[in-house]
């Protein structure tokens, strides 16, 4: 039963006469809960990969279909209702994941604002939401005051709020130290294992692949088969 689906997928960028294939072809499907970590090298497509998913881009060709909608053929109108209804996301800028003005708990309102959960229970829910992710402690305090694995756990909680079948993330722990890198892997990985939630996680970190249930390796646009690894052997 799988949650994505991409067929074939092309993306090509036109920069005036220059022709860019971000994604020439790739393949990939991805079964509801499992989690995995997307690698490859720097312009590989990882990116254009991620932005397709999470509806902020279209594919040239090809087919992307998640949670039973078709990416490939989503009117203009529909990318907000696919992105509030299914998607969650964490970007590697902490910057870009928290309103800086608000503490961590507004911002964990506001997609629950945005999806009419009822006023009056949004602060206790978007607290626990904090306590499940390990930063309860730091409710009241804005962007600014938290570490950078705060603010991430922070984002994920963002991410979650609504409950959206599917996380996804951008070099979560791209300006994080190793350890935090890994604490919030497992936060993720715990997240997919206990709540079901399909977690796709662009990394360069090649020491965490432990950590997910498969690692997709992507090159020159394309999934590339060869280098594909299984490591559900390594998690017991
Ligand atoms: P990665 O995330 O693996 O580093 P990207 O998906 O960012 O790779 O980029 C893949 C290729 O597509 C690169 O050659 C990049 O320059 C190009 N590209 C990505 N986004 C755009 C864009 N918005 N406009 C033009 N070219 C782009
Ligand atoms: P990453 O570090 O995740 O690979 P990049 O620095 O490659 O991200 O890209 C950052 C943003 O710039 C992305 O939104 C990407 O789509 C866009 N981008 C990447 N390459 C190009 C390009 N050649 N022209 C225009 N935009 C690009």
């Amino acid at each position: 039963d799988h949650l994505i689906v991409c067929e074939s997928v092309v993306r090509i960028f036109q920069h005036g006469p220059i022709e860019v294939q971000a994604l020439q072809g790739l393949d990939l499907h991805v079964t509801k809960g499992e989690m995995i970590a997307v690698v490859g090298p720097s312009g590989a497509g990882k990116s254009t990969l991620l932005s397709i998913l999470a509806g902020a881009d279209s594919p040239t060709a090809g087919t992307v279909r998640v949670a039973g909608w078709d990416l490939a053929k989503l009117p203009a109108n529909q990318r907000v209702g696919y992105r509030r209804g299914v998607v969650g996301l964490v970007q590697q800028q902490t910057s870009r994941n928290l309103i800086p003005y608000l503490n961590a708990v507004d911002n964990v309102v506001v997609p629950l604002s945005l999806s009419s959960y009822p006023r009056r229970k949004r602060a206790a829910r978007a607290a626990e939401l904090l306590d499940r992710f390990g930063v309860g402690y730091c409710a009241r305090r804005l962007p600014g005051e938290m570490s950078g694995g705060e603010q991430q756990r922070v984002a994920i909680a963002v991410a979650m709020a609504n409950e959206p079948p599917l996380l996804l993330a951008d070099e979560p722990t791209g300006e994080l130290d190793t350890t935090t890198s890994h604490e919030i892997f497992e936060t993720l990985r715990a997240t997919s294992a206990e709540d079901g939630v399909t977690v796709v996680v662009v990394t360069h970190d090649p020491t965490v692949s432990g950590q997910v249930g498969r690692t997709v390796a992507i090159r020159d646009g394309r999934t590339s088969s060869e280098v594909l690894r299984h490591t559900e052997e390594l998690e017991d």
